[in-house]
């Protein structure tokens, strides 16, 4: 479909984590003085290797998702964040695409205003120990992307790190927000951003063109 016709209505796709709340297992870290819950896929590339580990940590300090939960209870979106979501929504639906989990999440999305979030899932048992995790999908972000795509979406995308640039490169307009800068420098094609003036300023911009 050339750009003359297109009609879509859009839809803006959000990362999560450095984009709208902190680094929910940094904060983790932190909150209990566990160190070794710091690495990060930059330390560790194989998503599962570092979540097993992350895993056998909270099982070895007895912690379960109980403990977890409360510690991200008390942790509050960045700066200026709910205020911008709220804007963004007032111009277009915003769907957040998130590399965590639903139980992780869902007390920062009460601080959000619960918007729409696609991400993985805990699995607990009955006490509350986190036993494992099941991803939904593999490639989740440039997928939801994708099937938005199907549903005669147009895509406005933003986000941080890795693990968000191939839904940025499979978005019709992709950004970069607080980006570390061997993101930035391997991804020069979207455009760094740094405040939440510039970025709505930026995603509006990107809707309007549609
Ligand atoms: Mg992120």
């Amino acid at each position: 479909m050339s750009d003359r016709t297109d009609d879509r209505p859009t839809i803006v796709c959000l990362d999560l984590e450095g984009v709208l709340v902190p680094e929910i297992w940094i904060a983790v870290a932190e909150a209990t003085g566990i160190d070794a819950l710091r690495r990060t896929t930059r330390d560790e590339p194989d998503y599962d290797v570092l979540m097993r580990y992350r895993l056998d940590i909270l099982a070895e300090r007895d912690l379960g998702l109980g403990d977890i939960q409360d510690v991200i209870a008390g942790l509050s979106p960045l700066n200026g964040a709910a205020a911008f979501l709220d804007e963004l929504r007032d111009r277009t639906q915003v769907v957040i695409l998130s590399d965590t989990f639903e139980q992780f999440a869902a007390p920062l999305m009460a601080q959000l205003g619960r918007p729409t979030i696609l991400c993985h899932r805990l699995v607990a048992d009955d006490a509350g120990n986190i036993t494992d995790y099941r991803l939904r999908q593999p490639d989740p972000k440039r997928s939801a992307v994708r099937a938005f795509h199907d549903l005669r979406y147009r895509v406005v995308a933003a986000g941080d790190s890795y693990n968000d640039t191939t839904m940025l490169v499979e978005a019709d307009h992709g950004f970069l927000f607080r980006s570390p800068a061997n993101v930035q420098a391997e991804f020069p094609q979207f455009r760094a951003l740094e405040t939440y003036a510039d970025l709505l300023d930026c995603l509006s911009e990107a809707i309007a063109a549609g």
